[in-house]
This record gives structure tokens, sequence and C-alpha cells, in this order.
């Protein structure tokens, strides 16, 4: 499977060659020549996003402030013709994993590109296992054989300790200690929503029936017996 990387350019003559150079060694590409446009490619998969800051309809940094929302943002390779330390100072604390000025050479770009794929690949491989459930921690995709979903990350956190608790009960005091520190519960019924939210997520995998409620006492997280 290939790599996919998104270009965020307006200019052709930089965008074009660089997405067939790219193809070319082995990468699948977009093209992405404004920002709008850049936002609907993003509803998609991508493992790389090269960024021009300089776009006809929004600022790179908007986009860049938006990637990082997201809960599986790829990393991003910043294009700038501006160049001040300042300015390179300022996009890595927006979240930029790395840039390269302009003009660049295409075996610079593509060096840096290769470096940033098998970082983020070493983050990823770190996936965890219980059962027929993969978690993916930096990302918080839940994967239950090809099916996928994507945990908030206070989901992703109950769900740990479901795996670490599995088959017996958990009182709502247990979750409210563990996984927000708090020894006494607030008035909102927070934990229900997010058991809820959590529930409907097993539910898209087919997985519902392995969170119990028992009645006034707490959770149990177990394998359902087969039916
Ligand atoms: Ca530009």
């Amino acid at each position: 499977m290939s790599f996919r990387i998104l270009i965020v350019e307006d200019e052709a003559d930089i965008a074009e060659p660089l997405s067939e150079n790219l193809s070319r060694d082995g990468f699948q590409t977009g093209i992405a020549p404004t920002g709008e446009k850049a936002r609907q490619l993003l509803t998609h998969h991508w493992d790389l996003v090269i960024l021009d800051l300089m776009l006809p309809d929004l600022s790179g940094e908007i986009l860049l402030n938006y990637l990082k929302q997201q809960p599986d943002y790829p990393s991003v390779l910043v294009l700038t013709a501006r160049g001040t330390i300042q300015d390179k100072l300022s996009l890595f604390r927006q979240g930029c994993d790395d840039f390269l000025s302009k003009p660049f050479l295409y075996e610079e770009l593509l060096e840096r590109v290769r470096a940033l794929l098998r970082r983020s690949q070493r983050v990823k491989s770190e996936v965890l296992q219980f059962e027929e459930f993969h978690l993916d921690p930096a990302t918080f995709r839940l994967r239950v054989n090809q099916q996928e979903t994507v945990l908030t990350p206070k989901e992703a956190s109950l769900l740990k300790f479901f795996f670490s608790a599995a088959g017996r009960l958990v009182s709502r005091k247990e979750i409210l200690e563990n996984i927000w520190g708090l020894r006494q519960e607030p008035n909102t019924n927070f934990i229900g929503v997010h058991l809820f939210n959590l529930r409907k997520k097993l539910s898209e995998l087919g997985k519902e029936s392995w969170l119990q409620t028992v009645r006034s006492s707490g959770f149990v997280f177990s394998k359902p017996e087969k039916t």
C-alpha cells in the first residue's frame, strides 16, 4: 500500500511537477489549489500534507490549525517563501512537522517526506491489541476486523481502562477516579455521556454487547456469550 500525499499549492507549475515526481517515486498524490478544496479533500485519509502558506482564499496557517484539530491528522510539511527564524518557530508551535523554503530541490523534499513518514509510522505501529480490538493510542482509531471508527481521547482512555479491567464489575466511582482523577461525581452525568458515545462507536463495529450496564452498580466489559 502506498502512502497518500496531499499537495496544497495554488501554483500549478510547482504542484504539478511535484505530484508527478512523487507518483514516480511510488506515492499516491492529490492536489488542492485552494484552501477550500483542501478542506474537502481532507475528509479523506492522507498520510502527509505538503502545505503552501500563501493560498488565494485562506492562509496556510488557518488550514494548519484546522488540520491539527482533526482526530487523525497527517504529518505536515510546510512550503514557505517567508523564511525568517520567527516564522519558522511560530510554524513549529502551530504543529507543522517540518518545512522547506521555496525554491527547493525535489531531492531534499523527497528525503524530508520519507523521514516524516518513517516517524509517523513508528508512532502508529504501537497499536494496543485486546482480543479482537486494535486501538491506536496516537490517532484514537479503533479497529475490529476490517471496520474502523475514531474515538475521542476520553473514549479511548475509557476503553483502555475497560481492557485492563475486562471481565469484572467496575463502578462509576472507579471510572471517575481512573479516567478523570476525581473523587466525587459532579452534578452532571458526564460519565454517562462519554459511555453513551463509546457504546455508540462500539455498535458501529457491531461490538456493543461487550459493554454491559449493571443496574445501579456499574459496568462490565467482557466477551459476550456466543448465542
Ligand atoms: Ca502560493
